[in-house]
C-alpha cells in the first residue's frame, strides 16, 4: 500500500517538471527582458563622440531624423497647461523671490576656476549653488577643478549634491518609482559636439543658418549655456521610461515618477529647472526630467511659488 502511495504521488509531479520548468525559464525571460529594458539609456552613452563620462543630450533628440525637430519644436510648448502650473504662476507673480535669498548655511564653495565669472552669480550671495548659466549667463570655461563623484551607469555629478540625488532617488525607489539617471555633468565640448549635431540637422532640413541655430537652442543648450557643464543638473526618467516612450519627451509628465519628482524634489534641495508656461524665460522647452540642485531653502521657495531659478534669482 505505501509504495503504491509513493508510485502515485511521484506520477503527478514527473509531470508537473516539465510545466514548472518552462514557467521558470518564462519568467526568467521576462525578468531579463525588463532589466535590458531598464538599461537600455546607457548604450547611447558610450556613443558620445568627446568622451567617456558624457551624457545623453538635453532632450535626447540629437539622434533623431532631421524632420523630427521642424514638427516637435515651438508647438510641444505652448500646449494645455496644468491647472497646478497655472495658479503656481499667479502666485508668483506677487512676490518678491530676492527677499528669500539667504543662505541655509551649506553652500558649496565656487570652484576657483571659475573666479572673474561673478556675472554666473548675479545674487551675489556667493553661493556655488545659486550659480546661474543659461543662454544669457554663460559659462566661459570648464571648471577645471569642479569635484565630481561618480552616480548610476557612468555619469557624474558635483560631490556636494551626490548625497541629496542619492536620497532622492532612494526615496523614490522605496516609494515604487525607481528613477533612472540618462544624463548628468556635461563639459562644454561635449555641448558643443551636441548643440553643432543638432544645427546640421536642422541645415540638412532647409533651415537658415540663424533660424538652425535658433531652433537646436531649444533642444540643445549652445556651449557654455548648459547648467549640465555645473555638475548641479541631472536629468531623471523613470527606470522602465523606455518601454513607454521612445524618446525624452514632455509626455513623462504624466508619468507616476515625474509628478512624484515635481512634488518632492525640493525636499532634497533640486528643482524643475524648465517647467511648462515658462519657456519664455528659460527658453528651454518643458523638461520634466531635468532638476537642478540649488539646496533645500532655494528649492522650496522655487517650487513652492512656481517660479524659475531666473525669477528667483531677480534676473527673468
Ligand atoms: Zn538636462
Amino acid at each position: 500500500m505505501k509504495n503504491q502511495k509513493v508510485y502515485r504521488r511521484r506520477g503527478p509531479r514527473r509531470n508537473m517538471a516539465l510545466p514548472l520548468i518552462l514557467a521558470l525559464v518564462l519568467v526568467a525571460g521576462v525578468a531579463i527582458a525588463l532589466v535590458s529594458c531598464n538599461v537600455q539609456p546607457a548604450p547611447e552613452e558610450p556613443a558620445a563622440p568627446s568622451g567617456s563620462q558624457q551624457e545623453a543630450p538635453e532632450s535626447s533628440s540629437a539622434q533623431e531624423e532631421p524632420k523630427v525637430p521642424q514638427q516637435s519644436q515651438s508647438e510641444e510648448t505652448p500646449e494645455e497647461e496644468p491647472v497646478e502650473e497655472s495658479s503656481q504662476s499667479q502666485q508668483q507673480t506677487h512676490e518678491a523671490p530676492v527677499t528669500e535669498l539667504e543662505s541655509d548655511g551649506e553652500e558649496i564653495a565656487i570652484p576657483a576656476s571659475l573666479a572673474g565669472a561673478d556675472h554666473l552669480f548675479p545674487a551675489g550671495n556667493g553661493d556655488y549653488r545659486l550659480i546661474l548659466v543659461n543662454k544669457e549667463y554663460t559659462m566661459p570655461n570648464e571648471i577645471s577643478d569642479l569635484p565630481l563623484k561618480n552616480i548610476g551607469d557612468g555619469y557624474r555629478v558635483q560631490a556636494d549634491m551626490y548625497d541629496a540625488l542619492v536620497k532622492m532617488m532612494d526615496d523614490a525607489k522605496a516609494a515604487g518609482l525607481p528613477l533612472y539617471i540618462v544624463s548628468g555633468y556635461r563639459p562644454i565640448e561635449r555641448s558643443r559636439v551636441l548643440y553643432e549635431n543638432k544645427v546640421q540637422e536642422y541645415l540638412n532640413a532647409g533651415y537658415s543658418a540663424e533660424e538652425a541655430a535658433v531652433q537646436a537652442g531649444m533642444w540643445i543648450a549652445p556651449p557654455g549655456t548648459s547648467e549640465h557643464s555645473t555638475g548641479l543638473a541631472v536629468d531623471l526618467i523613470s527606470a522602465d521610461y523606455y518601454t513607454k516612450l521612445p524618446d525624452l519627451l514632455p509626455e513623462f509628465e504624466e508619468f507616476e515618477e515625474a509628478k512624484w519628482m515635481k512634488e518632492h524634489c525640493a525636499e532634497y534641495g533640486f528643482i524643475l529647472r524648465f517647467p511648462k508656461g515658462k519657456e519664455d524665460i528659460t527658453k528651454v522647452v518643458f523638461e520634466p526630467w531635468h532638476f537642478r540642485y540649488v539646496g533645500v531653502e532655494a528649492a522650496t521657495a522655487i517650487m513652492e511659488q512656481g517660479i524659475t531659478l531666473e525669477e528667483y534669482l531677480g534676473v527673468a
